[in-house]
C-alpha cells in the first residue's frame, strides 16, 4: 500500500502546508473503499495566498530567459521517468487504472514537460511590412499572467502536466486545484517540478475536497488572466461563465460522446480489436471514449462477435494486481449511471450481449466495478446513444450508408474524438473532413500526442492542448506599431 501522505498538501510559495484550520479530507483507493491517505482541506483563504504567491512570482518568473524554464521541464521530465514506477503504483492505487495504462500515462505526462521544454524557445514573433513609409509593424507573444488550472481524476497526471508544462514554459505563474479523488498524484508531480528547480510561486497547489469556494475565488480574482480547466461540459460552461466576468481567456477541455464508424471495406476483426482497446481503456472513464460504435450491416454480425470475444477476455480488479485490464468506476454515481444506460436500453430493444451488471465476488463489492459490457442494436431513443458514458459499456449500431452514417455521427453537441475504419482511402479522406470533431483518427484508436493539438468542438470545448497550439493558449499577442 502506498503509504499515507502527510497532509501538508497545498504547495503555496514554495512551502508545503496544512489547510489553515488543519482541515482534511480522506483519500480512499476506489479499487478496495481503503483509507490511503488524507489531503488538507483548503478554502477562499488558503486560494487567495496561492493567488498573492502566483502573482508575486510572476514579474520575475516572466523576465527569465526561455532558455532557464526549459531547462526545469527538461529536468522534471527526467525526474518524472527516474521515478516512473512509483508514480505508476501510485496513480494506480488513487485512481485504480491497470499498472499498465498508469505506466503509459506517467510517460505521457512526462512528454508534456519535455514538449513545452522545447517549444518553450520557439515562442516567435513577426516583423509585417507595412502600408506606410516611415513605419513598422512587429508582434510579440507575451505570457497571460496568472494561471488557474483546474484538473479530473480519470487522467490525474497527465492532466496536469498538459497545463502547468506550456504555463511555465511561457512564462505565466500557475495555481492548481487537482480533482478531490486524486490528490495525492498532484502532490507527486508538483513536487517533482519543485525538486527540478522550479522557483517558488510559480507552482502553486491548492487541494481541496469543496470546490466551490476554491473554484470562486479563482474566477473573482481579477489577477487571474486566464482558466485552463478539464472536465464535464456542465461544470465547464457554468466556470466558462463565471470568467466572463473579469473577461478572463479559457480553455475548456469537456466531455465527448465519440462516435467510431467500421465500414464494411474494414476488416470487422482488426476494428473489433481496436474498439476493445479505445473503449474499454480507463475503464471507459475515457473523454475520448467510443460510445457509439457504427458498423456496416454487412460486417455487424463478424464485428459484433469478435468484440464479444475479446471483450470477455477483460479481468476486472484493483489496478495493482497481475493481468487486471478494468478497474473500477471512480464512485457509486458512476455506477448507477452506467447500469440505468444498460438498462434503458434494453427495455428500448438493445440486445444485451456480454455483462451488463455489477461485478461483486471475490472481493469486488468493496470498489464500483461493472462488467465489461456489449449492447447491439442500439439506437437514438436509447439514453447511452446521447448520454456520455464514462464506463465499460460498447454501444454497437448497425448503419447502411456512409451518408447516413456521417449524419448520424455528427448529430450530436459534443464534438471531441471520432473514429472510423476503412481501407478506402477516397472515403477516409471524405468522411474525416465531414466529421464535425476536433479530433479524427483513421484506423487509429489512439490519435493523441504531447506534440498533437487535442480538443473539441461545440460542447466538448474550446482551445487546444498540446502541439504548438497549446503553448498559444497562455500567450497573448502584441502589436507594436513604430513610426520612425
Ligand atoms: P467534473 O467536472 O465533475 O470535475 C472536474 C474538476 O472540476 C474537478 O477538479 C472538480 O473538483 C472541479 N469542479 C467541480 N465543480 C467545480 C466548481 N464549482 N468550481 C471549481 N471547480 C469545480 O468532471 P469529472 O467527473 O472529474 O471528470 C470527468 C469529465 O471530464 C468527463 O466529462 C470527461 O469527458 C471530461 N474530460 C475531458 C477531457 C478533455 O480533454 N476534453 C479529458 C479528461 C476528462
Amino acid at each position: 500500500m502506498y503509504p499515507a501522505a502527510d497532509t501538508a498538501t497545498l504547495l503555496i510559495d514554495g512551502k508545503w502546508l496544512e489547510a489553515d484550520d488543519g482541515a482534511t479530507f480522506p483519500v480512499t483507493a476506489p479499487a478496495t473503499g481503503e483509507l490511503i491517505g488524507r489531503a488538507a482541506d483548503a478554502g477562499a483563504a488558503e486560494t487567495d495566498r496561492a493567488i498573492d504567491a502566483a502573482a508575486a512570482a510572476f514579474g520575475p518568473w516572466s523576465a527569465e530567459t526561455a532558455y532557464a524554464r526549459a531547462d526545469v521541464l527538461r529536468r522534471a521530465h527526467d525526474l518524472m521517468l527516474e521515478r516512473a514506477e512509483d508514480l505508476a503504483v501510485l496513480m494506480s492505487t488513487e485512481q485504480g487504472k491497470p499498472l499498465k495504462a498508469a505506466r503509459n500515462e506517467v510517460r505521457y505526462a512526462a512528454d508534456f514537460l519535455a514538449w513545452f521544454a522545447e517549444e518553450a524557445k520557439r515562442v516567435h514573433g513577426r516583423t509585417i511590412p507595412s502600408n506606410r513609409r516611415g513605419h513598422r509593424f512587429q508582434v510579440l507573444k507575451q505570457p497571460v499572467g496568472v494561471v488557474a488550472g483546474i484538473t479530473p481524476w480519470n487522467y490525474p497526471m497527465s492532466m496536469i502536466t498538459r497545463k502547468v508544462a506550456p504555463a511555465v514554459a511561457a512564462g505565466c505563474t500557475i495555481v492548481l486545484k487537482p480533482a478531490e479523488q486524486t490528490p495525492l498524484c498532484a502532490v507527486a508531480v508538483l513536487a517533482l517540478l519543485e525538486e527540478a528547480g522550479l522557483p517558488p510561486g510559480v507552482a502553486n497547489l491548492v487541494t481541496t475536497a469543496r470546490p466551490e469556494p476554491v473554484g470562486e475565488r479563482l474566477l473573482a480574482d481579477p489577477r487571474v488572466r486566464k482558466l485552463t480547466f478539464t472536465g464535464s461540459t456542465e461544470v465547464g460552461m457554468r466556470l466558462a461563465a463565471g470568467a466572463a466576468a473579469t473577461m478572463k481567456r479559457v480553455s475548456m477541455e469537456l466531455g465527448g460522446h465519440a462516435p467510431m464508424i467500421v465500414f464494411d471495406d474494414a476488416d470487422p476483426v482488426h476494428a473489433a480489436k481496436g474498439a476493445t482497446l479505445a473503449k474499454f481503456l480507463n475503464t471507459g472513464q475515457a473523454c475520448i471514449s467510443p460510445n457509439r460504435i457504427y458498423v456496416q450491416r454487412g460486417v455487424v454480425e463478424a464485428f459484433t462477435e469478435a468484440l464479444v470475444a475479446r471483450t470477455a477476455t477483460l479481468s476486472a480488479g484493483p489496478g495493482t494486481s497481475p493481468g487486471v485490464s478494468i478497474g473500477p468506476l471512480v464512485d457509486d454515481a458512476a455506477l448507477t449511471k452506467v447500469q440505468r444506460q444498460v438498462d434503458d436500453a434494453v427495455e428500448r430493444g438493445a440486445r444485451l450481449v456480454l455483462g451488463g451488471t455489477r461485478l461483486t465476488e471475490d472481493g469486488l463489492d468493496r470498489g464500483c466495478f461493472f462488467a465489461p459490457t456489449v449492447l447491439a442494436d442500439i439506437d437514438e431513443t436509447m439514453l447511452i446513444y446521447r448520454e456520455e458514458t464514462f464506463g465499460p459499456v460498447a454501444a454497437v449500431i448497425p448503419f447502411d450508408t456512409e451518408e447516413e452514417v456521417v449524419a448520424r455521427a455528427n448529430d450530436t453537441a459534443y464534438g471531441l474524438a471520432s473514429y472510423l475504419y476503412t481501407r478506402d482511402l477516397g472515403r477516409a479522406t471524405r468522411v474525416s473532413e465531414a466529421l464535425r470533431f476536433g479530433i479524427v483518427g483513421v484506423n487509429d484508436i489512439n490519435p493523441t500526442g504531447a506534440q498533437a493539438p487535442f480538443g473539441g468542438v461545440g460542447v466538448s470545448g474550446l482551445g487546444r492542448e498540446g502541439g504548438v497550439e497549446g503553448l498559444d493558449e497562455y500567450l497573448d499577442v502584441k502589436l507594436i506599431g513604430t513610426a520612425l
